[in-house]
């Protein structure tokens, strides 16, 4: 009996994921025979159950909150962007049976701005809210971009000043809190708080985003975030939400199990259409 290669995303809550919808599109383009389903996983329970899948034959998984960090210290070996980012969405079995760790979340980001969305990111000075494990994600993929500069605000400042030594050397980085942010300008402006999950917006001073400047909610919901409602507002060139980077970030784990990287546009555009139905 010819058994189909298995994978999952572990999360929780994750009653609610894309992922399974977007990997089948993936698997039917590129004529890979798979079977990707959803899985609900606690903290306390994920080193059982990522043994178990992959006891069973499980080829890779992907994992989402609250499950990253956790990724990261199961994995048998990483990647230097997952080493830097401290946290791994993608595990993929090897052929040695070991199990590598990756994150794909930061090129998913820099793919949906720069290709989908035409952005060029060297020389531009980009602001990033928040300084959680997302934003330690994207850190490294933005700064291969050579921007100008790269600006991390949070509400806990501490934790932005510690990615900024994190990540020395790799570019400039600045960090502060929200009031620091008075008189300065940026040309993208990421939000990488989780507030819009409450309909919340950081405290942004006026006169923040510059002329023709982006903004990119890394949250994504059938209406506009409060982030994109904001930078709407604020005369954004253009206000996106994270939907793009979720299915890049996706492609990008679906080359590292599969060896092909499919096509995104089309999975992009069904589930934008689908949400502007709702
Ligand atoms: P974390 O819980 O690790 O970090 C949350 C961050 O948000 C912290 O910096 C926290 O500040 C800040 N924050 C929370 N509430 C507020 C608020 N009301 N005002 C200001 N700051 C606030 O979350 P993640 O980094 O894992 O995720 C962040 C976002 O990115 C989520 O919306 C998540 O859905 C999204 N995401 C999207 C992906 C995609 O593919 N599109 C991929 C990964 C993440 P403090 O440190 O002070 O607590």
């Amino acid at each position: 009996m010819t058994m189909i290669d298995q994978y999952a995303v572990f999360g929780h809550p994750i009653t609610h994921s894309k992922s399974p919808r977007i990997h089948a599109f993936f698997a039917r383009q590129t004529g890979q025979l798979l079977h990707y389903f959803a899985q609900d996983v606690a903290a306390d329970g994920f080193v059982a159950a990522a043994d178990g899948f992959f006891a069973e034959g499980g080829r890779g998984l992907n994992c989402t909150v609250p499950l990253k960090e956790l990724a990261w210290e199961y994995a048998d070996h990483l990647t230097e962007r997952a080493r830097l980012a401290r946290a791994v969405n993608t595990l993929a079995v090897e052929s040695d049976g070991r199990v590598s760790g990756d994150n794909t979340d930061g090129i998913g980001l820099v793919i949906d701005l720069t290709e989908n969305h035409h952005l060029e990111l060297a020389g531009k000075r980009i602001l990033i809210l928040g300084a959680g494990g997302a934003c330690r994600g994207i850190i490294a993929p933005l700064l291969e971009r050579q921007p100008e500069l790269m600006m991390i605000a949070n509400r806990t400042p501490a934790k932005a000043d510690a990615i900024v030594e994190d990540f020395a050397g790799l570019g400039r980085l600045d960090s502060g809190d929200f009031t620091q942010l008075a008189g300065q300008q940026f040309d993208v402006i990421i939000n990488a708080t989780s507030a819009s999950l409450s309909g919340q917006l950081p405290p942004l001073p006026g006169n923040l985003l510059a002329k023709h400047g982006y903004c990119y909610d890394l949250a994504y919901s059938n209406r506009p975030t409060a982030f994109v409602a904001w930078g709407r507002q604020n005369q954004a060139e253009k206000s996106l939400d994270g939907l793009g980077m979720l299915v890049e970030q996706a492609a990008e784990a679906f080359a590292i199990w599969r060896g092909i990287r499919p096509a995104t546009k089309a999975v992009i555009e069904t589930l934008n259409s689908e949400r502007d139905a709702n």
